[in-house]
């Protein structure tokens, strides 16, 4: 049998990237593991967001937006995002919510498709992907067709105006082909639109070398941007002189501060925007985004991998009673590992109360996600070793882990 604690240690000791656990409030006591949901909070952020309150707001008032460069924030964060999901740094802003975004996509893409409407996806998609599609739907502007994953490519008729999908599915942790998909994609005419939000800052993202034409992602899992932090939307270059949103917003205006009565588009992705931008939410993104940029994609996708590898081989040994549905190649899946059991729900409790985090998704899938930044080896071990001693104790019956929060 591996001594799997003394692997663990092994393997802290020689992480060229461990040192960066500092760079983040994290209790030394606890093993996060639920990073691909909320990242951790950087130290740096409090520090930024008091300067932006007390210096910036406080202080500058109205004029921080041009001495601070507040109106700049969404293309200049959007910029530090591209290198990390092959972009160009024109072809990414920061603006809104993954679902307001893919509103603005979806919408645009059908714009593009003279005759064509549906819209495909698969079931089981992160739900509010498949809700957006509806809300069009329901505008007479988009149909919506659900294929499972085997059967996408055969969907993919002449009716097929766009395909959109999760990279990494939130549950499986199952990761597309991008490349290959996209390029089927467009050989039956149909655009695609990737949703990022589970790949960011943890996986090979290659927008530009697989050809995409649209994508979003989210700013508060592992790009650490905070509760609610703005997403951001990717535009493919070839797109920009035909691209069109109907969030005609005055941010998105060629001349916001011309206030004229007519509404004409900002070249490229500047249009996606629609409102004001939310300066204490994209600050506090800034930060993480600078994190994740200064340690470097390629040290994180690395440890990413070694971490779930690590877990997977540990919990198939010492926990057999949990099968782990996602794929067992690291490339086929993204940075997390999905397990079921009757009663994940309450094996999840059990373990926050011993200050392993993970979290549960409906109906009996426990999840372990491993974001790279600043999970430790010991803390996978950790995770691993609790559940068997939960499972052999029979501590996870105990009824306060069966009670049931609003959030899970
Ligand atoms: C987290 C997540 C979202 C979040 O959408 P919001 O509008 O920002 O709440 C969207 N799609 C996927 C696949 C996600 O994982």
């Amino acid at each position: 049998m591996t001594d799997w604690q003394a692997e663990a240690e092994r393997l802290d000791a020689s992480d060229p990237i461990s040192k960066h656990r500092g760079d983040f409030l994290l209790d030394d006591a606890l093993a996060y593991l639920d990073g691909n949901s909320l990242g951790a909070l950087p130290k740096a952020t409090p520090d930024r967001i008091d300067k932006v309150v007390r210096g910036e707001w406080g202080d500058g008032l109205i004029s921080s937006w041009n001495t601070a460069s507040w109106i700049d924030l969404p293309q200049r964060i959007g910029a530090k995002i591209a290198p990390l999901v092959g972009a160009q740094p024109s072809e990414v802003v920061v603006a809104d919510s993954v679902s307001v975004n893919l509103f603005k996509l979806i919408s645009a893409a059908l714009l593009m498709q003279d005759g064509r409407k549906v819209v495909l996806s698969e079931p089981g998609n992160f739900p509010t992907d498949l809700y957006m599609i509806e809300g069009l739907e329901g505008q007479g502007l988009a149909e919506r067709r659900l294929a499972d994953r085997d059967a996408l490519e055969d969907a993919l008729d002449d009716d097929v105006a766009l395909l959109l999908l999760t990279h990494v599915h939130y549950k499986s942790g199952e990761m597309f082909d991008m490349k290959r998909l996209t390029r089927v994609a467009h050989q039956a005419g149909a655009l695609v639109l990737w949703d990022l939000s589970h790949s960011v800052g943890a996986v090979p993202v290659d927008l530009g070398g697989s050809n995409a034409d649209f994508a979003v992602g989210c700013g508060y899992k592992y790009l650490n941007g905070g509760p609610g932090a703005p997403g951001f939307a990717f535009v493919a270059q070839r797109h920009h002189d035909r691209l069109q949103q109907p969030l005609s917003g005055w941010m998105g205006h060629k001349a916001p501060f011309a206030f004229s009565d007519d509404y004409e588009p900002a070249p490229g992705v500047d249009q996606l925007l629609c409102g004001t931008p939310p300066i204490l939410s994209m600050s506090a993104l800034e930060v993480g985004v600078d994190l994740m940029a200064g340690i470097g994609i390629d040290a994180l996708v690395a440890k990413s991998r070694e971490l779930s590898e690590f877990t997977r081989a540990a919990m198939a040994q010492m926990v057999p009673e949990l099968p782990c549905i996602s794929p067992d190649d690291p490339a086929s899946r993204g940075s997390q590992l999905s397990f079921r059991h009757e009663h994940a729900y309450e094996l999840c409790q059990a373990l926050i109360a011993r200050k392993v985090i993970g979290d549960f998704r409906a109906l009996d899938i426990l999840r372990l996600g491993f974001a790279p930044a600043y999970v430790r080896y010991a803390d996978c071990w950790r995770a691993v070793s609790e559940l068997r001693d939960l499972l052999d104790s029979g501590e996870w019956k105990k009824p306060q882990y069966a009670q049931r929060a609003k959030v899970t």
